[in-house]
């Protein structure tokens, strides 16, 4: 009796195990690859101006085998609030990371810890920059802060290691980090698990410090330039204008010599004093360096890919390719992320995952980054958790088509009011549609708008490129008056118009914007310029 009781214990067990393997074998591995500041607009599947050029062939052929969302936005674009609300699930006034001050300890590590939960082996490499090491996670080797392009120095170490070993690698940090992700699937993680490598890198941020071997690259190509660089219609208002064009030397970094303070002129065509020469040769600039920076990561992709191949992990991996956020290429004269503009607040999101995923699929659901982690974890077989804002979107990954109720519209707020890139704080509802956007020039704790206060309406269906602000149209008085009922019920109920945050009195004082208010704001902006020309000492 003992003997055969044993028998079927064993037996059990085995049972047991071989259904526990089974559960974890099931589970996908998943590496979440994303570069810093690679916007759409460089990347060929996004088909954007840029596309004649083949920059990107490596991840055009995963986009091509697998998805790619069109309608993908970061809800803060700028590095670290992003990268924060990826692994939190949260916006940025939830998870409390507003700006490149903020950081992100273990505990709030979220994704790290389901996933770790889930049965996965975890990995985090590359550009991390939420301060803290990424200690939630069972390996990681991090570029301290921003990290250097060459020769780099790295913080490695393992679950529950808050500080990290420094270790120094040679060489481009496009090329190491590919290194160190390779070594890690090939060589350093528990092959019985499935993994979850979150994979970062630090190209093509500023200062666009390329590998020697690049400098040829796109030599003696004109880059296509961008018409709203040279022509911005009716884009922005008071807020990056003024009432009477006082603003336009004051808002936003510039190509050419536009912003007195900071513009690309200034840095890539020294000297030149004729405005349209400089533009020209500041933009061919710094789009190549930009773009020599863009083709040393998708030459790692396909290094990445055949070491995936070699390993049999190509097919039965979800691979995500993403950027922190867009950026500004010249389009209104603008560069740098920050702002609520299609080309900044966009992320490129492709996937791929033969086993469900239709090669070739598209998508025009609207997509946030607070949503990935759902959607990951979705994958590995866990439910959304309570504390995370944003939803799983794996059956617009398996159908090509948006759930029942899928969400309508993605929420923006950028609070670095004024911070290096001369930007002012701003919110915006973005729908399938429209874009509305409300700049309310201040920081967080303030009271009162250091810069005016303005609205802007977008109809991007027939205006894509955002050259036409409607809002002061009396014919859409009626649209204007929905879209700001559904964005004030939007930001009440995502938490952004708590009274936490002092800023928020502003926005209420701005937002039904009645002609005294629009009069405050002419005063605002004559008095900013004023101002800021005096501390310039431009007459
Ligand atoms: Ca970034």
């Amino acid at each position: 009796m003992w003997h055969l009781n044993n028998t079927i214990g064993n037996s059990m067990k085995l049972i047991f195990i071989s259904l526990f393997l089974s559960l974890f074998t099931n589970k996908p591995n998943i590496i979440f690859i994303m570069s810093d500041d690679h916007t759409s607009q460089a990347i060929g599947a996004y088909n954007s101006r840029l596309a004649p050029l083949n920059l990107t062939p490596n991840i055009d052929k995963i986009a091509k085998e697998g998805i790619i969302f069109r309608n993908a936005f970061c809800s803060n674009s700028i590095c670290t609030p992003s990268r924060a609300s990826i692994i939190t699930g949260q916006y940025a006034h939830t998870n409390g990371v507003l700006d490149l001050t903020g950081e992100l300890g273990s505990e709030q590590q979220y994704l790290a810890h389901e996933m770790k939960k889930a049965g996965y082996e975890t990995a985090m490499i590359g550009k991390w920059h939420l301060k803290k090491r990424p200690a939630a996670f069972d390996y990681y080797k991090v570029l301290p802060g921003q990290g250097k392009y060459y020769d780099p120095n790295f913080f490695e170490g393992s679950y529950g290691d808050e500080k990290g070993k420094p270790v120094v690698m040679k060489g481009h940090s496009s090329d190491c980090l590919t290194d160190i992700a390779i070594n890690w699937l090939n060589n350093k993680r528990n092959k019985n698990k499935p993994f979850f490598l979150k994979f970062h890198f630090k190209a093509p941020h500023d200062f666009f410090h390329y590998a020697p071997r690049y400098e040829d690259y796109l030599k003696d190509v004109k880059v296509p330039e961008p018409k709203s660089m040279w022509d911005n219609e009716n884009n922005g208002s008071l807020a990056t204008k003024g009432s009477d064009n006082e603003l336009i030397h004051h808002i936003g970094t510039s190509i050419g010599l536009r912003n007195y303070r900071r513009n690309y002129a200034n840095t890539w065509a020294k000297g030149i004093k004729d405005e349209k020469q400089a533009k020209t040769q500041a933009y061919q600039s710094y789009l190549k360096k930009y773009l020599r920076c863009v083709k040393g990561i998708d030459d790692n992709i396909a290094r990445l890919v055949e070491s995936l191949k070699s390993q049999n992990l190509y097919d039965n991996t979800i691979i995500i390719y993403t950027g922190d956020q867009g950026f500004m290429l010249g389009e209104h004269d603008y560069q740098d992320k920050r702002w609520a503009y299609e080309e900044s607040m966009r992320m490129p999101f492709i996937v791929r995952y033969p086993k469900v995923i239709k090669p070739g699929s598209e998508s025009d659901a609207i997509i946030e980054n607070i949503d990935y982690p759902a959607t990951m974890l979705d994958f590995a077989g866990v439910p959304t958790p309570g504390y995370m804002q944003g939803k799983s979107f794996r059956s617009i990954l398996e159908t090509g088509k948006e759930p029942k109720g899928w969400k309508k519209e993605a929420y923006y707020q950028y609070w670095m009011h004024m911070a290096h890139h001369d930007v002012p704080g701003h919110i915006a509802l973005r729908t399938k549609k429209y874009k509305l956007i409300l700049y309310y020039g201040a920081r967080v704790n303030e009271l009162k708008p250091e810069t005016p206060p303005a609205w802007e309406l977008y109809d991007l269906e027939k205006d894509p490129y955002e050259l036409d602000n409607i809002y002061d149209n009396p014919k859409n008085a009626k649209l204007v008056m929905q879209l700001k009922a559904q964005f004030f019920k939007m930001r009440s109920e995502n938490g952004a118009a708590d009274e936490k945050f002092p800023v928020n009195k502003v926005i209420n004082e701005y937002w039904e914007y009645d002609k005294e208010a629009k009069n405050k704001a002419i005063v605002i902006s004559k008095n900013y310029a004023e101002e800021r020309n005096k501390k310039q000492g431009i007459k």
